[in-house]
């Protein structure tokens, strides 16, 4: 599948101790993405299963406990919290004892698909540095960042000695070593979901390196990586622009023909693309009010009710229009918003969903804010009025501001619904003034 994700997912995979999880940690700290520890996951399914008395190797035992199971993650200060049928079971998980029985039930298919779908929720809406064992391979084939961190079984189980020892458990670095061992062997080599590098997942060898050194370098992987996707935002050729540009012109004279049409602003539009247009919305005719002033091809995004005609939808569609299904988040949408954006086009979105009836400017949907934060683009604000006089021809004035900065947009790491409401009415008010 080749889209491109609409946020950020970096997969970290490796070996028991190889430092995924203080390093997933730091950069995701650094970085503000959340951090995804999918060993604890596996690790409360184990602790279960012991303190139920069953056999952690074995499917017969496990796999009925597991309907018995509720897993949450939940973060709090950057933290992940476990919580195992409500219980924060977060520091009863990292003992010794449990360590392997999350390496024995972790073997388990049915273990295995019952995380599933758990771990891919978590990534879909957010940007996460996610750990583990096949977070590149199984779990998120399409992380934008793949990493796989090995270091030698020694300088591993050194680590792991060090950490346990710090925590005051009683354990001999022999013991930490063979138990190294004894997991890796049981992550490589079982049938399902081995542990083994992703095809394209860049190879990272901690042994001689110090935490701060690994956590810069996985940063610069990860900013290398995505402006990469960035880089990949194009802009559309002068030639198609010039041919664009006379069509333009047949229609902004074509309409000059029906409504006396004014604009005002035109020095704000910015040359190229891509950006994103927001405009308010009275007529039908908006889209092409609108697109006359701007020299930019327009992609539109407009609501699925229109694209039911058949061949109005084909007309729509040659015209770069695609639907959105209002009041859900319409990931189809989304996408080809990106897809546009990212070859050069600008979008045209009218925030108000639907046309205003006594042409008083609606409160919006924080569509807008939410493209612009993923497509890191910036939003021309427009505002249409339209003036019907008695005997005389519809005076059309279209005003376009100055471009809102898609860093005044940027919405923050929580990405709460309080933020998407603040950068949904900075959009709507600057439409306001214009208005
Ligand atoms: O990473 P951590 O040591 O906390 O993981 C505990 C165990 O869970 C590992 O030894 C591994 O067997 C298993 N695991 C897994 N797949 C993951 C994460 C952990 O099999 N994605």
């Amino acid at each position: 599948m080749g889209y491109r994700n609409i946020v950020t997912n970096c997969a970290l995979d490796g070996p028991s101790g190889a430092g995924k999880s203080t390093i997933a940690r730091a950069v995701a700290r650094r970085l503000g993405y959340i951090y995804v520890d999918t060993g604890a996951l596996y690790r409360a399914i184990g602790l279960y299963v012991t303190r139920r008395g069953a056999d952690t190797k074995s499917p017969a035992e496990v796999e009925p406990l597991l309907s018995e199971i509720g897993l949450k993650l939940e973060y709090s200060d950057g933290k992940q919290i476990v919580l195992l049928n409500g219980e924060d079971v977060s520091g009863l998980i990292r003992t010794n004892e449990i360590s392997m029985a999350a390496s024995n039930v972790s073997a388990i298919p049915k273990v295995r698909e019952f995380l599933l779908e758990l771990q891919r929720s978590i990534a879909a809406s957010n940007n996460i540095v996610m750990d583990g064992r096949d977070i590149g391979t199984v779990i998120l084939p399409n992380a934008n960042v793949k990493i796989f961190m090995t270091a030698s079984a020694e300088v591993r189980a050194k680590r792991r000695y060090d950490e346990l020892v710090g925590k005051g458990e009683d354990v001999s670095y022999e013991t930490v070593l063979r138990e190294i061992n004894q997991r890796d062997y049981n992550d490589t080599h079982r049938d399902i979901a081995p542990l083994k590098k992703a095809d394209d997942a860049i190879e990272l060898d901690t042994s001689d390196m110090g935490i701060e050194e690994v956590v810069n370098r996985v940063c610069e992987i990860i900013i290398e990586k995505t402006s990469a996707d960035s880089h990949r935002k194009k802009t559309l050729s002068e030639v198609r622009l010039f041919f664009y540009g006379i069509v333009r012109l047949g229609v902004r004279l074509a309409m000059r023909t029906m409504v006396s049409l004014k604009y005002e602003g035109c020095e704000n539009v910015p040359r190229k693309g891509p950006y994103i247009v927001a405009s308010n919305h009275i007529s039908w005719a908006d889209p092409v009010y609108v697109s006359a002033g701007i020299r930019n091809i327009s992609s539109y995004m407009a609501k699925e009710s229109i694209f039911k005609n058949k061949l109005l939808s084909v007309l729509l569609r040659m015209l770069n229009a695609f639907p959105i299904k209002r009041g859900q988040s319409d990931r189809d949408a989304l996408r080809t918003a990106m897809k546009y954006l990212n070859r050069g086009y600008s979008l045209t979105i009218f925030p108000e969903g639907t046309r205003s009836k006594d042409g008083k400017l609606g409160k919006g949907k924080s569509g807008v804010a939410f493209i612009s934060h993923f497509a890191k683009c910036d939003v021309l604000p427009v505002g249409i009025k339209i003036d019907k006089q008695q005997g005389k021809r519809t005076r059309v004035t279209v005003r376009y501001g100055k471009p809102i900065l898609y860093k005044e947009i940027r919405l923050g790491s929580s990405f709460s619904a309080a933020e998407l409401r603040r950068s949904r009415d900075l959009i709507m008010s600057r439409i306001g003034e214009l208005l």
